[in-house]
């Protein structure tokens, strides 16, 4: 038994089989989470395919007014979110932590609330009149990662709802617990069935490509499981948005100042311990600054105080799991063994928790795991090159492109190079800034579609055109 319930029609649905949520600070146990049967699953769809038939006619503005409420249920229930999300991911409280999370969360339901889908008229002459409106797709299946859990839940359900979806969430089986409690709160401002969450064991994302009433997929996670998502949705021909992994690459140029320039490069690779999407993951340095770029941001990263989320003083928390902290650790000792030099960092509490420094390593090259492979981690790799070219093809050479960017005094010549990276998004002097009106997705294997802004709702919608000949 738990204290928490699967959300299916309105109801808290307590199971009779939960799993253990342990909290990656301590590896203690936060709660137990409830596991859904296929039976859930399908009551879950249900209600959600039930909920559309009355959600689906609703009006626009009244649509808008309801994720305009939801914004402010988040908002209003920040803090106790924000303290279970520490709790069961890990990140501290403050900083760029869950009370920054939420405070996204809130913004985003908030921004999405406004904006517009009208029709649009294509042609109205004494021929035709032909009219093009967005309509809702359906049933929408979310499915979760674990390293914004809240954030990236409002990301997909709002706009869904926006348009006149409804909506069946799944969390991770990392995060589920706050993700429970958010999709409660939510709810409680909805018609019942308008959104639902399952949360459970592995099979139960899988079940949910597969289900025949569900009719599009929104997820955020790996690539490999991606590939496997589009795989099982096209039996029934899911509409998809796919946004997936990246290997970030940041190109310095020669021109910069190396100590203005440090902090933010650690702050667009460290973003939320590296667990980010779109961080910064490999670093392209020009010879001639190099030194004094290393030098730079090893005092910029160091010093972090790093310890349990709940303590206000700490900045940085544990890796979320077990699985994540021994890929980045082995990362690590593969970049050592192959010749790379610690900048800062790398000294491993041994103690319960998935703690790990940000740790900086330099003079490592394409090829090698550590810049060829997705850390997820508080771990940077550091590669110096001379010619600009060079470090414009290496940092297209991977499957990824989510993000880029490029660092120099000069921006017109920084935005000439940005343009030439394979990225979704090309920062220049900053990495990994999103906004709720900036659409946002990969290119190549990094995803499929965007979200944010009107792209982003229209991604949620079918476009139907009725044309009306005239005599
Ligand atoms: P996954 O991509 O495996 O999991 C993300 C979500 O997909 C989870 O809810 C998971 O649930 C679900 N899922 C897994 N298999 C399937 C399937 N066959 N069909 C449908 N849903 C499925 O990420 P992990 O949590 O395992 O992390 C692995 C790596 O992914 C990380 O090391 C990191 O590199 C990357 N990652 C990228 C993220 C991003 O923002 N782009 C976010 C998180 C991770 P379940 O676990 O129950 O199967």
């Amino acid at each position: 038994m738990s204290d928490y319930g699967l959300i299916i029609n309105g109801d808290k649905i307590v199971t009779e089989k939960t799993f253990a949520v342990k909290n990656p600070a301590n590896e203690e146990v936060v709660a137990n989470c409830p596991i859904a049967t296929k039976d859930h699953l399908n009551s879950a769809v249900k209600a959600a395919s039930d909920a559309f038939i009355t959600w689906s006619k609703v009006s626009d503005d009244d649509r808008a007014a309801v994720c305009g409420k939801i914004s402010s249920a988040i908002a209003s229930h920040s803090e106790e979110l924000a303290k279970l999300l520490t709790q069961e991911q890990g990140k501290p409280l403050e900083g760029a932590g869950s009370r920054f999370e939420l405070g996204g969360a809130a913004g985003w339901a908030g921004y999405t609330s406004t904006l517009k889908l009208p029709e649009k008229i294509i042609q109205d002459d004494e021929n035709a009149k032909i009219v093009q409106t967005r309509k809702p797709i359906g049933v929408v299946g979310s499915i979760l990662p674990w390293n914004w859990p809240l954030m990236i839940a409002v990301w997909h359900i709002v706009p869904a709802i926006r348009a006149g979806n409804t909506v069946v969430m799944k969390p991770s089986p990392y995060t589920p617990l706050s993700s429970l409690r958010m999709a409660e709160i939510i709810s409680a401002c909805l018609p019942a069935g308008v959104l639902n969450c399952v949360t459970g064991e592995d099979n139960l994302g899988q079940w949910m490509t597969e289900h025949p009433n569900i009719q599009k997929i929104i997820f955020t996670g790996s690539i490999p499981t991606g590939k496997k998502v589009m795989s099982s949705s096209s039996a029934s021909l899911k509409r998809l948005t796919l946004e997936l992994g990246g290997n970030d690459a940041g190109i310095v140029l020669d021109d910069v100042d190396p100590a203005a320039v440090a902090p933010d490069i650690i702050q667009g690779a460290f973003l939320n311990n590296g667990q980010t999407c779109a961080a910064l993951k490999r670093l392209y340095v020009h010879d001639s600054i190099y030194d004094d770029l290393c030098k730079e941001l090893a005092n910029a990263a160091s010093g972090i105080p790093m310890g349990d989320g709940l303590d206000e003083s700490n900045l940085q928390g544990p890796i979320q799991n077990k699985m994540q902290y021994d890929k980045v650790v082995a990362l690590f000792e593969d970049a050592k063994e192959q010749g790379g030099r610690v900048l800062c960092g790398g000294d491993i509490p041994n103690e319960p928790g998935y703690f790990m420094p940000y740790t900086l390593v330099a003079d490592v090259n394409d090829g090698m795991r550590i810049v060829d492979e997705e850390q997820f981690g508080p771990l940077l790799p550091i590669i110096k090159y001379s010619d600009l070219d060079d470090a414009i093809n290496s940092a297209n050479a991977l499957e990824t492109g989510l993000g880029g960017s490029v660092w120099s005094s000069d921006t017109e010549r920084a935005a000439k190079v940005a343009s030439q990276l394979e990225c979704g998004t090309a920062w220049v002097n900053g990495h990994g800034g999103i906004a709720p009106n900036v659409p946002f997705g990969g290119v190549k294997c990094s995803g499929i579609g965007v979200e944010f802004a009107e792209e982003g709702l229209h991604e949620y919608t079918n476009i139907q055109i009725v044309n009306v000949a005239k005599a």
